[in-house]
This record gives C-alpha cells, sequence and structure tokens, in this order.
C-alpha cells in the first residue's frame, strides 16, 4: 500500500452505519463506459485554437484513485490532454497554502452565475472576481503566485509533478502559444483587473504562466493521482507532504462544489453530488473527501464547456457506487 488514509469515515465504517454502497469499483466503471458510449458525438470539441480543434472527438477514459491505494481505469485513461481549467485548482491550492486567508481580499466565494469568460460582474464589483475557478479569478490567483515565486511556469510543474507522482508531466508549448494569440478576452479580463489595481504584476507575465497552466497534459490516472490530497484533509499521499491544512483541504473542495463547473455548477451538484472541476479540453475531476477522486475525459463538450460524457459519467458513479457527499 503505498500511502496511508489521513482520517475520517472509510468504507467499512460506512457500512457499520448501514450505507448502502458498491465498491465493485472495475466493474462499475466498465458499465458507465459502456452505457455513455451512446454520449459519442453528441457534444461540440472546443475549437477555439486549432490544438483542441483537432483532438479525436472519441476519445474517452476514467481513472479512480483510491486512498487505500488502488486504481481503477478503463478506456482511454492513459491518452494525455490539456487539462485547462483544471489548472486553476493547482494554483488555488498553492497560493491559498502561501497566503492564507489573505488571498479572499482579493477573489471571492461566490458562484458567479456566468461563463468562464464573462466580463460583467467586474465592473460593478470593482474588479474583484467572484471567486478564483472563472477566468477573471483565476487570472487573480495566478498573479499571486507570480508575486510570490520567482519562477511560477517551474514551481506550477513541480507542484502537479509532485501531486501525480509523474515526474515527466509537462506542458504543451504549442498549446500555450496558440492561447496566448487567441486569448483576447483574457487579456481584456487582466487588464480590466488591473485598472482595479486587482493586478500587481506585468499583464502579460500573467497572461503567459496562465496560458501555460492550461496547456499542461495529463492523462486521467494521473489526474485522479493529483487530486487525492483534497481527499485526504490537504496531505499529499504520495509523500505525506502537507499542502494544505485539512480546513484549507476542505474549502477548496467546498468551492469547487459551488463554482467548479461555472454556470453548470448547480447541475452538477443536482445529479453528481460531488465536488468537482472541469476544463474545455474536456476533462472533469471529482474528489469524494477520505475516499478517492475520480477523474473523466471525453472532449466533446455541452454549452457550458462541461464534457458531456464525463458529466453523465460521474452522475452514473454516485448512483451506480451509492457514495455520495449528501
Ligand atoms: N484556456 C481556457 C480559457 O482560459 C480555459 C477555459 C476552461 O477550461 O474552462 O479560455
Amino acid at each position: 500500500m503505498p500511502f496511508v488514509q489521513r482520517s475520517g469515515l472509510n468504507i467499512r465504517s460506512r457500512n457499520r452505519l448501514h450505507f448502502s454502497v458498491n465498491t465493485n469499483y472495475q466493474q462499475i466503471l466498465q458499465e458507465i463506459y459502456e452505457e455513455t458510449l451512446p454520449l459519442k458525438g453528441q457534444g461540440k470539441v472546443a475549437d477555439y485554437i486549432p490544438a483542441l480543434a483537432n483532438v479525436f472527438p472519441g476519445h474517452y477514459g476514467i481513472a479512480i484513485q483510491t486512498l487505500s491505494g488502488e486504481t481503477f481505469q478503463v478506456g482511454d485513461a492513459e491518452v494525455p490532454f490539456s487539462i485547462q481549467s483544471i489548472s486553476k485548482v493547482f494554483v488555488l491550492s498553492m497560493v491559498f497554502k502561501e497566503l492564507g486567508e489573505e488571498l479572499w481580499s482579493r477573489v471571492g466565494r461566490e458562484p458567479s452565475g456566468s461563463s468562464f469568460n464573462s466580463l460583467i460582474l467586474l465592473e460593478t464589483e470593482n474588479g474583484i472576481p467572484r471567486n478564483p475557478f472563472i477566468n477573471a479569478g483565476a487570472l487573480v490567483t495566478t498573479d499571486c503566485l507570480l508575486s510570490i515565486k520567482k519562477e511560477p511556469c517551474s514551481e506550477i510543474l513541480q507542484f502537479v509533478r509532485g501531486l501525480s507522482n509523474n515526474p515527466t508531466i509537462n506542458y504543451n508549448n504549442h498549446i500555450a502559444e496558440s492561447e496566448k494569440k487567441t486569448g483576447f478576452r483574457n487579456a481584456a479580463l487582466v487588464n480590466f483587473m488591473k485598472g482595479f489595481d486587482n493586478i500587481k504584476n506585468d499583464v502579460d507575465a500573467v497572461l503567459d504562466v496562465y496560458f501555460h497552466q492550461c496547456s499542461l497534459m495529463l492523462n486521467c490516472v494521473d489526474l485522479a493521482h493529483a487530486f487525492l490530497f483534497l481527499a485526504n484533509g490537504g496531505v499529499n499521499p504520495w509523500n505525506q507532504e502537507s499542502i494544505l491544512t485539512a480546513s484549507q483541504a476542505k474549502r477548496v473542495n467546498a468551492l469547487m462544489q459551488v463554482c467548479g463547473l461555472y454556470d453548470d455548477s448547480g447541475e452538477f451538484a443536482f445529479t453528481v453530488g460531488l465536488p468537482g472541476k472541469s476544463g474545455v479540453g474536456g476533462g472533469v475531476v471529482a474528489v469524494i473527501p477520505n475516499l478517492l477522486s475520480i477523474c473523466v475525459w471525453s472532449p466533446q463538450l455541452n454549452k457550458h464547456g462541461t464534457s458531456l460524457a464525463g458529466m453523465k459519467a460521474l452522475e452514473l458513479f454516485t448512483t451506480k457506487t451509492g457514495i455520495s457527499i449528501f
């Protein structure tokens, strides 16, 4: 067993409490995979940059990593993809660790109810983004990282490599470059917030780090590994390093629950019922505190930028296992 569960309810104690759960994860993954295959062809692959538009739309993979050390996977779970906004959870964790409560003077903790790249609320809310997962909020956390780390891109890489227990993870510079060429709204957001003095560093430097973090290439197994610290009271189970305090990990999970899927967050809470984070590359990661993390990747998206099969697979996962935080 590569690591130790920190605390909390485990499956055995849940059974003692008479929860009816099914932990035959491999069989459940296989069933989910087959039941959701018909969703292929129904969504739309992100097409704002060629590197995403050219991804094979039929890719589909799922991976689970449990705190007891088991990995389960199905389909293309070992094919790397661009994690896009899933990276916002990593950067938020890095700055929350360093800045603590001070961070919340720069970014809020409320759902925005608008799309991931909206500018609308910033005008009336003095350049303070609603939460760290919409683009405006993520640009602020990236700006915070630039203020506390000399080499933010290499620090992000080390952080993600450590969490995923995979030293080969890297950026896709081609994707980062394309994001830069087309990132007009992100440039508008960061300039607009600079006008409110809520961006402290050079706008191009902030955008460069943001576009790189979005271009990180991980597969479903890597991401299930990398999110496990949020199921483990903030401790990286691969090396026992404390990434966040238990209270901070709880708060990051709470933010994912209410804002992790932008204006699809209510639907995700309703149908899946877990803290989660999506990216327009088609990945969705969800966490069951004290138990496991799960990543689904299918690049075809719904109109909110959520992976269509990803959302359905996670809904089926909580339904079939009977495991939920609610
Ligand atoms: N690179 C995308 C953007 O900033 C990320 C959006 C997402 O994954 O939701 O526009």
